[in-house]
Formats: C-alpha cells, sequence, structure tokens
C-alpha cells in the first residue's frame, strides 16, 4: 500500500492510538486520530483524588501484554504501580480461604479434583485446543486457527486447521462439560465474571479462553500482575503525547460517507477527505445510552452487510463506583465476593479494589454487572443500592460516591452467531468499503488484545 494514504482513525482508546503507533513505525506517518471526549485512554481512564490517580476502568495487565509492552518501550516508561493482593468474602461479609484446604476440610475432594482438571484443561489446550490461543477469531468457526503465535513477544505468524477448534463457539459452561473441567470454571470465574464479562452460561469459550488463555489464568491465580502508578490512562496518555499525530479531542463526528474510493469525514462541521478509516469505536449499540454514545452503523453510511452483522453485537452493563470512607471502615485489602458471582445474585457486589496499601486517604472502587442474557436488566439506581447496601454487609460502609459509571463494556456476539460465521464473515470485510474494523469486538475487551489486534491489523492490511 502507498505509504503516504491519509487513514482516519475513529477512537482514541488503547485500539486507536496503538493503531497510530503500529503505522508509524511502519512509515505510515499521514493518519488523524479523533477522538470524540476531551481525554485519551478511552475505558483506561485513572482520575486524581487527593493528589494520586485511582482507576475507574482498567487496572492490571500481565507478564504477556506484549502490545502494551510495545507501547512501553515506544514510550520509555514501565509498570510501576502498587503490588496487587486479595482476600475474599462470602455474601454474609465473612472474610473466607476459598482455595486453602485446612480451612475447608469437607471441601478437601472437591478441591483435588479441581486441582486435577486444572491440569487436565491445561494439557487439552496444548493438544485439542492447539491454536486457541491466537489474537482475534479468524478460522475458529471452521475449525482452523489462523493468526501470530502469542507465545513470546516475536508473534510470528502461525496457521493450521484444527476441527476441535469448533467448541470455543459453546457457551464456556458448557465446553467445561464437554470436556470433563466443570470444577475449572471455580478459578477462571474470578478475573472473568467480576471484571464485567459476563456469565459462563451465557459467553463462548473462545472469549473466555483467548483472554484466559492458561498462563495468563495461573498470573492471575498467583498475582503476578502488572499496574501503573499513574493508573492505566497514563499508558496511552504517553503514547500519544510520544506520537507524531496526537488524537484531536472534541471530535465530534457527524457522518461519514464512502464513495469513489474515497472516505469523507464530517467532523465538528468540517467535511475532511480521507483515503481509508479504521474504527476503533464501538460498531453497535442497541439502545441510545444516556452518555452520548452511539454506534458506527448510526453516523457511517453503513451498508446492508455492516448493519446486519453488528447488529448482532451485544454488551455488559458494567458499574463501577468510587467511594469514600471512614479510616475505621476502609477494607484493609481488596476483596472478591465469589457468592455474588452467578446470575442470581445479579446486580450485587462482586469485587471492590483498595489500591494503595501505604493509605486510608484513597477511594475504594466497586464493580458490578447488571445483565443477563435470560434476565431482565437491571436499573442502574437499584444496582448502586444494592452496592452500598452490599458494602455495609462486608462492614466497609461507604460515606459518600465521589465517582460513577456505567460502562459500555466487552462487546461481543452469542454462540449461535459465533458458530455461524459471524467474525469469518466480517473478517471478510477488512477493506472491502476502505473501512477496517478494529477495537474490543473484533479480539477481546482488554487493553492488550484490543491493541494487538491493532497491531496484527497494520500488519496485515499496511
Ligand atoms: C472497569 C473496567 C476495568 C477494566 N479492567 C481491565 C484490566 O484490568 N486490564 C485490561 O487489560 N483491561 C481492562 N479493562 C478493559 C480495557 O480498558 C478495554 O478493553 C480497552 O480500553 C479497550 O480499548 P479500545 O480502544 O478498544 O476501546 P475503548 O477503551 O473503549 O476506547 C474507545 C475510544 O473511542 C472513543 N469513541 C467512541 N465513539 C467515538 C466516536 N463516535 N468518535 C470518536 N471517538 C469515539 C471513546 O471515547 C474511547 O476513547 C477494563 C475496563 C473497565 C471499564
Amino acid at each position: 500500500m502507498d505509504k503516504n494514504i491519509r487513514i482516519c482513525i475513529v477512537g482514541g482508546g488503547p485500539a486507536g492510538l496503538s493503531a497510530g503507533m503500529y503505522l508509524e513505525k511502519k512509515g505510515y506517518e499521514n493518519y488523524t486520530i479523533l477522538e470524540r471526549l476531551d481525554r485519551v485512554g478511552g475505558k483506561c481512564w485513572s482520575p486524581h483524588y487527593n493528589g494520586r490517580r485511582y482507576e475507574m476502568g482498567a487496572i492490571m495487565g500481565v507478564p504477556s501484554y506484549y502490545a502494551v509492552h510495545d507501547v512501553e518501550e515506544f514510550c520509555g516508561i514501565t509498570h510501576d504501580g502498587p503490588k496487587l493482593n486479595r482476600n475474599y468474602k462470602n455474601a454474609r461479609g465473612d472474610v473466607i480461604e476459598p482455595f486453602e484446604p485446612k480451612k475447608n476440610i469437607l471441601k478437601i475432594p472437591r478441591l483435588l479434583k479441581m486441582k486435577k482438571q486444572v491440569k487436565r484443561l491445561g494439557e487439552l489446550l496444548e493438544t485439542k485446543y492447539k491454536g486457541y490461543d491466537l489474537n482475534g477469531h479468524r478460522g475458529v468457526s471452521e475449525g482452523r486457527y489462523e493468526g501470530f503465535s502469542q507465545q513470546n513477544a516475536k508473534r510470528e505468524p502461525v496457521s493450521g486447521v484444527n476441527p476441535h477448534l469448533k467448541d470455543l463457539a459453546l457457551p464456556f459452561s458448557e465446553f467445561c462439560k464437554l470436556n470433563g473441567v466443570e470444577l475449572i470454571q471455580d478459578i477462571w470465574i474470578g478475573p472473568f465474571t467480576s471484571f464485567g464479562y459476563g456469565y459462563f452460561d451465557e459467553i463462548p469459550a473462545a472469549y473466555v479462553l483467548k483472554y484466559l488463555d492458561f498462563q495468563t489464568c495461573m498470573n492471575f491465580v498467583k498475582i503476578n500482575l502488572w499496574t501503573w502508578k499513574e493508573g492505566t490512562q497514563f499508558i496511552w496518555e504517553s503514547l500519544n503525547d510520544h506520537l507524531k499525530h496526537p488524537a484531536r479531542l472534541n471530535s465530534h463526528i457527524e457522518k461519514v460517507e464512502r464513495k469513489d474510493g474515497k472516505v469523507y469525514v464530517t467532523v465538528n462541521g468540517e467535511v475532511e477527505e480521507y483515503d481509508k478509516i479504521i474504527v476503533t469505536a464501538p460498531l453497535y449499540i442497541p439502545n441510545k445510552r444516556a452518555d452520548g454514545q452511539v454506534g458506527m452503523v448510526d453516523y457511517f453510511d453503513a451498508r446492508e452487510d455492516e448493519k446486519t452483522l453488528f447488529s448482532k453485537i451485544d454488551y455488559e452493563r458494567y458499574d463501577v463506583l468510587a467511594v469514600e470512607t471512614k479510616p475505621e471502615d476502609h477494607p484493609e485489602i481488596s476483596y472478591y465476593v465469589f457468592d455474588n458471582m452467578v446470575p442470581e445474585k445479579l446486580g450485587r457486589l462482586m469485587v471492590y479494589y483498595r489500591r494503595w496499601k501505604d493509605t486510608k486517604d484513597q477511594v475504594i472502587t466497586t464493580y458490578a454487572l447488571r445483565k443477563h442474557k435470560d434476565k431482565a436488566e437491571i436499573d442502574y439506581d437499584v444496582c448502586k443500592k444494592m452496592v452500598l447496601d452490599d458494602l455495609k454487609t462486608m462492614h466497609n460502609p461507604a460515606t459518600n460516591v465521589v465517582n460513577e459509571w456505567s460502562v459500555y463494556y466487552f462487546p461481543h456476539v452469542f454462540s449461535k452467531d459465533y458458530a455461524d460465521g459471524w467474525y469469518e464473515k466480517v473478517e471478510a470485510m477488512q477493506g472491502k468499503y476502505d473501512t477496517y474494523y478494529a477495537g474490543e469486538v473484533m479480539s477481546f475487551g482488554d487493553m492488550d488484545e484490543t491493541a494487538e489486534y491493532s497491531r496484527e491489523l497494520v500488519e496485515r492490511f499496511f
């Protein structure tokens, strides 16, 4: 492709900014990043509180975050944040140790069985499901894998045929049953459901295992995690500062028209002409959101195939509160509440996070899900009240809510559409209307998967 082409990138989150970085590294310098908000980072949002930053969005990474590491190297920064730690409580607010055999004598047989099943899953993923952990979903529903190895930072191209991969379209609970490893869900659920990614009876195994591949899940178990002192937003602010063309903030895109091999973008009242456009912002949002965020099909001259396919995308309603407590009510550590990570407890507090060990002069952040495929969505205010009540039950009552966020979170498709080849169809459309689709739905809703997808998109098409 001609290195001088004019490329418009929609969205200044991890996907959009890293698309800019990888394009620049490959010699494409004629790009423009349009961000609708007055800040970069998207769901990596780290506001200030009494001289330090806390996390309203992304919190952590793992050592296999190769794309995030590329960004760190590009900017000369590193993961220098507070060490994470956590404990567990039951729904009554008692501290428990669910994985400690000595504290759970009656559960010892189950714990031993679980340990065996974790080992078994590890073996199955290496053999029966070879190729499962590539970034993105190309070929999976057809029993193929195609992409770049995630075994190490080199990310060599790999491809192959493996009909078993079709099992990844099943909801994760069914996938586990099929393979006789149901108990492993007790481990995988912590960094999945409480992190807002939905429930195992509704989310295809592909999303669960591509994000929580065996190694990554073990890093969560061993708390071998990265954080950033200035917050995850700082990674993307640093990248923005190092790009030749930083994102243009407060860009309101009114219209995108694609005709005669050109892309016309009406932004803040002016029409701009480009050759190609990369969309990292949401492709489809079913109902109008209070925060004004809309999907691409609403402001593009969307074609029928785009409308049909993108209307299959659903997303999670994930709510974050930042609260103050009295010093004597401050939690001594972060807590997970497994009892509340089931659909029957929709809207209840699943995890709450204490960021700094050395001070009580900080906010605590809380996390709850309001939606399950088969249940009525819980109203935002009802959920907020439930979470605040739960904090009282946990013996850490809040005095004040200082920040709150209802997030457009983890766009994904359900099992039927996954099995019907949704990803193959969308991948076949890449470039068709001088348009490329990137961002969370194309891989998975975490910082690294989405930045890695942008890397591979640039590698594949530019
Ligand atoms: C509470 C929470 C906890 C999380 N925890 C973690 C974690 O610990 N680790 C991890 O790796 N990830 C975590 N994530 C997920 C991670 O933050 C996201 O997956 C990642 O930010 C996705 O990057 P993205 O660029 O694809 O999308 P986004 O971050 O959503 O960025 C999209 C950008 O596009 C902009 N935009 C939208 N519409 C338009 C438009 N019409 N025009 C122009 N711009 C537009 C948005 O304003 C936004 O800046 C968490 C997220 C949340 C909310």
